[in-house]
C-alpha cells in the first residue's frame, strides 16, 4: 500500500490551522512509520504543544484520516477512540 504523504493528506480547517503548532513545520513528522515509537513520540509531542489540540482531534476523528499522527493521537489510537464511543453509544441506547 502507498504510504500517504502530507501533501496528499486532508487539510485542516483553516481556524485549526491558524493557530497550529504544526504550521509551518516538515508535516512529514507527523507521518511516522507505526514501528517507529520514537517517530510517532516526536510527533505527538508538537501536537502536546499545540493550542488547538482538542480540536484537531475531534476533526480528525470526524474526517477519519488513516495515516497521519492528528490531534495527538495515531490512526490506531483513533479507532480505538471511535469503537469505544460506538460501543458507549450502544450501551446509552441499552439502557434508555
Ligand atoms: S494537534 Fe498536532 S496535528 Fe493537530 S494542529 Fe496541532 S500540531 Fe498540528
Amino acid at each position: 500500500m502507498a504510504r500517504r504523504t502530507a501533501q496528499t493528506a486532508p487539510r485542516l480547517d483553516a481556524a485549526i490551522e491558524r493557530r497550529a503548532a504544526c504550521g509551518g513545520r516538515d508535516t512529514d513528522i507527523f507521518f511516522p512509520h507505526v514501528s517507529d515509537s520514537r517517530a510517532v513520540e516526536k510527533a505527538k509531542a508538537v501536537c502536546r504543544s499545540c493550542p488547538v489540540m482538542q480540536a484537531c482531534l475531534m476533526q480528525a476523528l470526524r474526517k477519519g484520516d488513516e495515516f497521519a499522527v492528528l490531534g495527538g493521537t495515531t490512526p490506531n489510537e483513533r479507532r480505538l477512540i471511535l469503537r469505544q464511543l460506538a460501543m458507549r453509544k450502544r450501551e446509552m441506547g441499552a439502557t434508555a
